[in-house]
């Protein structure tokens, strides 16, 4: 344990595996509190006691961030319980990739909820807070990192309609960079190559057995390596901020 983000509240949203369980541990490690949110209660549990163990502070909370509301409650539940919200990490996400032309219905809605309508949710939702943060806090600055991806810089067949959710991400996240300055609210994002996660479970038959292919020519990425990026950017100075971090595999095209 460390202390460099002591009496710091973090949010980080897809908390239940992969990256954005990863990015709870490490900025637990480093002595913020940390609200883990997701849908999937018993595995956000298993990851807050992981934490627990480990000496670091951590709870759940349990929503879909595709519901307008439910994604609000998160939010002002998390400062609720905490006092404060220092750092928010858009990490949850969803890749269904496979051709436009043969996609099954409800797909192109089901990532365009989570990958765009959730992160604008939860986002407006925490201006505020972290606005309040920046200006109460020692460490006079606020966070928001969101993971997007190298979806998110080049298009490639196959990742469509990802890519557009990713490089809107990026649009969105330059956008509010600038108009968060006076607030003194970072944002960043961080674009990773190929992470070993679950992430590759909800593509559609027919696609998935490829891009797994892909994934298995190769050593990619742990979450680690990402959560390594992410809390990286929020434990910087107050005079520094890392706008964009692109992480690929070192055997990634
Ligand atoms: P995982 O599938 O392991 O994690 C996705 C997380 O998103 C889960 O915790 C899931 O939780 C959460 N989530 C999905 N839908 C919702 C929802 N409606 N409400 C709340 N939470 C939701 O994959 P990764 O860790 O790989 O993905 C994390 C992020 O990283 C995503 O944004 C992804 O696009 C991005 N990324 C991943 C890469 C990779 O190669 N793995 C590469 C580049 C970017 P639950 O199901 O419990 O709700």
């Amino acid at each position: 344990m460390s202390t460099e983000l002591a009496s710091t509240t973090a949010l980080v949203t897809g908390a239940s595996s992969g990256i954005g369980a990863a990015t709870a541990r490490s900025l637990a490690a480093r002595g913020a509190r940390v609200a883990l949110v997701a849908r999937r209660r018993d595995r956000l549990d298993q990851v807050v006691a992981d934490i627990t163990d480990a000496g670091g502070s951590a709870f759940a909370v349990e929503a879909d961030l595709t519901d307008e509301a439910r994604a609000q409650a998160a939010v002002h539940s998390v400062v609720a319980e905490s006092g404060r919200l220092d750092i928010l990490v858009n990490n949850a996400g969803l890749m269904l990739s496979g051709p436009i032309a043969d996609a099954p219905d409800g797909e192109w809605d089901r990532m365009l909820d989570i990958n765009v309508r959730g992160l604008l949710y939860v986002t407006r939702a925490a201006i505020g807070h972290l606005t309040d943060a920046a200006r109460d806090s020692p460490r006079g600055v606020a966070d928001i990192v969101t993971i997007s991806s190298t979806a998110g810089r080049v298009a490639r067949p196959g990742t469509g309609i990802y890519s557009l959710t990713k490089f809107g991400v990026n649009a969105f996240s330059e956008s509010l960079r600038q108009e968060l300055l006076a607030a003194r609210i970072r944002v960043g994002v961080v674009e990773p190559g190929t992470v070993d996660t679950e992430l590759l479970d909800h593509v559609r038959d027919g696609a998935r057995e490829a891009m797994r292919a892909n994934v298995d020519a190769i050593v990619p990425l742990r979450p680690d390596d990402i959560a390594d990026a992410v809390t990286y950017m929020v434990t910087r100075d107050r005079r520094v901020a890392v706008n964009e971090m692109l992480v690929r595999s070192a055997e990634q095209t």
